[in-house]
């Protein structure tokens, strides 16, 4: 298969050596950006072993469209009304149906899939681990041990033709990225080591600060076409976890850096707004579809918004955003998550700068900002709040 990106491992080490720096010295994004599992409570926290098992099931949710913050805000709730759905040794006596039910009543995605997998993982958790996902990472010290203790080999009947030891099943619905992801939250969660060589989960925020900043530089055809999710993850993977061992940088670091960043700034970024997404009314999703020429219904590309310089909504967006950036020197795509999250897509296109006037920010007034989560609560600073936390040279 043809590549459809390639790595620049140069501007790798100058684009992450930027942000790490600024993650260490805490500043614009880092000073306002949260991490979804700062929500989980200290009450969880103080049992490390129910926090581990509690990450090992939150994994379950974190692919897909899912938002993750909302994603573990949800399970959290789920966890204060239904501790025993986080325990293994409890789960593996309840059937499908039940568990589903539970999930149900906290988020309603694939839970068919889910439901199953969270009754299957939950058996294999405690037959081979003894219930302790931390027991997993014990002695340790390579991504391949991880991979091949953690992700799915597809079906037991290929397990039994390949003589797989047991504990190289791996889980349901885990590959590489839940792989690394599940190392990532228990290594930032100080419950286990971190390991060298692991990349943390390469999802698509980390994969659009990438393809934007030209670390992965996109081929013509992927420009114009698109670049799947699958097209790209083994360059991103490679890209993070090479600039890891040569500079000494942990997974947790790199991977909070990336995703913070995109999170905070690049989603409230004008060039990545995008119209024609679904919408939720009631219960039910409305999805912009279009007949194709086989006469075959199929989902709308969300379209990018037209740049306008001068739209003040926009100024204002881009004002907070890009234009106080850390990145803004080397970021030269905008690849919007309309299209990826509808589509599986990343549509990249080239970054417009905006003229931002001087006299826009001082102009004190209530707008939003990028989302700052503390409990679960979203918090909009108000506009001299962000004068206070807005940096002129960022
Ligand atoms: S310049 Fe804008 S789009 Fe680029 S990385 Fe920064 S916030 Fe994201």
């Amino acid at each position: 298969m043809k590549a459809v990106a390639r790595i620049d491992h140069d501007r790798a080490r100058l684009v992450f050596g930027r942000l790490i720096k600024k993650l260490r010295e805490k500043k614009y994004p880092y000073n306002i950006a949260t991490l979804p599992q700062e929500m989980i409570p200290h009450a969880l926290r103080d049992q490390p072993l129910r926090h581990a098992q509690f990450i090992f099931y939150a994994c379950h949710f974190m692919r897909g469209a899912l938002d993750s913050t909302t994603a573990i805000r949800q399970l959290v709730a789920l966890w204060q009304r239904s501790p025993d759905l986080f325990k293994p040794e409890v789960v593996c006596m309840m059937d499908v149906g039940a568990i589903a039910a539970l999930l149900r009543s906290a988020i309603d995605y694939h839970l068919d899939e889910i439901a199953a997998f969270w009754k299957e993982n939950s058996d294999r958790l405690q037959r081979l681990w003894r219930g302790d996902p931390r027991r997993i990472f014990e002695k340790v010290c390579t991504a391949d041990v991880v991979y091949r203790r953690v992700v799915n080999k597809e079906s037991r009947a290929c397990v039994a033709g390949n003589d797989l030891f047991e504990d190289d099943w791996g889980f349901f619905g885990f590959r590489k990225k839940m792989a690394g992801m599940l190392a990532y939250f228990l290594a930032e969660a100080q419950l286990i080591e971190p390991i060298c060589d692991i990349a943390p989960a390469v999802d698509f925020h980390l994969l659009r600060i990438m393809i934007a900043n030209r670390i992965l530089i996109l081929t013509e055809d992927a420009w114009t076409g698109g670049a799947k999710y699958e097209d790209v993850y083994d360059e991103g993977a490679e890209a993070v976890t090479v600039y890891m061992r040569t500079c000494k940088i942990s997974a947790v670091e790199i991977g909070d850096a990336l995703w913070m960043l995109s999170t905070t700034l690049c989603r409230e970024a004008p060039g990545n707004w995008s119209t024609g997404r679904s919408r939720k009314r009631g219960n039910t999703w409305q999805t912009p579809t279009r007949i194709d020429h086989n006469g075959k219904e199929r989902k709308e590309l969300p379209q990018p918004v037209v740049i306008d310089q001068y739209s003040s909504e926009q100024l204002a967006a881009y004002e907070r955003t890009c234009h106080r950036c850390p990145c803004r020197k080397t970021c030269t795509a905008n690849a919007p998550s309309g299209p990826y999250y509808e589509c599986g897509l990343f549509m990249p296109r080239v970054r417009t700068r905006m003229r931002v006037r001087k006299a826009l920010f001082d102009e004190l007034h209530d707008h939003p900002v990028p989302r700052r989560h503390k409990a679960g609560i979203v918090q909009r600073p108000t506009g001299h709040e962000q004068l206070s936390l807005l940096e002129p040279d960022a």
